[in-house]
């Protein structure tokens, strides 16, 4: 049985992508910087290398080597570029794209020494449109893609995958929270009319493309940017 480590697994996406990899049958820790209900669920900031580590030894320990990675934690912002503070650009990339350093780094022991490994990135759809008052997280999302690419070649030759997944407008608590700020140009709602398949996405339908890139059949499929918007970005 495998072992999956999901960060950000306490809200939203995250949160589904745990619920389905334990219901396709891998042991699934998560990690974030809230509690949750997952059966192992560790408490850490992905920002704090020495946490990650710290929680990576529990899960080694409870779990056995990870094999499997996706990293979803995330924190939006919303500033003018002109009021941006620098040391907020820093959290929004120290979260979105430092994180991703860290877990990467914590877990790729065990994937080396397995011969094998499943790594997920959770972007955005933003990196790929750009979006005002968001300089930071789309800068930060859009590394995230490119460290995605960059490391896949690395890795290809040691059985390992990397693979991208940029999520446009999924109904989490990141989502409603920007609507009520009024920071989605818009209501959800009206986002939907905008949206080619007509609703707007769900967890799960982010849940399920990780569930396959992580698979062993998703073998031949590595640096890729997959899309899971709906139709808005093509
Ligand atoms: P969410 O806010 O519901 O969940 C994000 C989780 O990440 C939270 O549980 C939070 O506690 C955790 N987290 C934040 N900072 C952390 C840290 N420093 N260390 C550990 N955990 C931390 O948001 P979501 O919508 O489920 O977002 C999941 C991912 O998808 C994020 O990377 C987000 O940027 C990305 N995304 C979401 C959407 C969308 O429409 N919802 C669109 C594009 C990208």
């Amino acid at each position: 049985m495998k072992t999956a480590l999901v960060t950000g697994g306490g809200s939203g996406i995250g949160q589904a992508v745990a619920h389905r990899l334990g219901a396709d049958g891998y042991h699934v820790a998560t990690l974030d910087l809230h509690p949750s209900d997952a059966p192992f669920a560790h408490t850490a900031d992905v920002t704090d290398r020495a946490q990650v580590d710290e929680a990576l030894a529990a899960v080694r320990e409870a779990l056995g080597p990870v094999t499997v990675l996706v990293n979803a934690a995330g924190l939006d912002g919303f500033a003018r570029f002109t009021d941006l503070t620098f040391e907020t650009w820093q959290r929004v990339l120290d979260v979105n794209l430092n994180g991703v350093f860290h877990c990467v780094q914590a877990v790729l022991p065990d994937m080396l020494e397995a011969g094998w490994g499943r790594i997920v990135n959770i972007s955005s759809s933003s990196a790929h449109s750009g979006q005002p008052f968001m300089t930071h997280y789309v800068a930060a999302k859009s590394a995230v893609n490119g460290l995605t690419k960059a490391l896949a070649l690395e890795l290809g030759p040691r059985g390992i995958t990397v693979n991208a997944v940029p999520p446009g407008f999924i109904d989490t608590p990141m989502l409603r929270r920007a609507e009520a700020r009024e920071r989605l140009g818009g209501t959800v709602e009206d986002h939907i009319g905008r949206t080619p398949v007509r609703r707007v996405g769900r967890p799960e339908d982010i849940a399920a493309a990780c569930a396959f890139l992580v698979s062993d059949e998703a073998g031949y499929i590595t640096g890729q940017i997959l899309g899971v918007n709906g139709g808005r970005n093509t």
